[in-house]
């Protein structure tokens, strides 16, 4: 649940793109809105994963 592989993300950047550009979510970490959604499965748990480019960093938010 925890081990995530972010590396293997960059072939799936493309389709990423184009889900909702206009949901922006800011990193916690760095206020950045640099950040793209990964990890649908986290919808079970009312929660989206994101990932900040701008600081690696991975964080979870909660929907609703
Ligand atoms: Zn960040």
């Amino acid at each position: 649940m925890a081990a995530l592989g972010f590396a293997g993300m960059a072939t799936e950047s493309r389709d990423v793109k184009k889900d909702e550009p206009r949901d922006k979510v800011a990193c916690p970490y760095c206020r950045c809105e640099d950040t793209e959604r990964v990890a649908l499965f986290g919808s079970v748990l009312l929660t989206s994963q994101y990932y900040c480019r701008h600081c690696h960093s991975a964080f979870e938010v909660v929907k609703g």
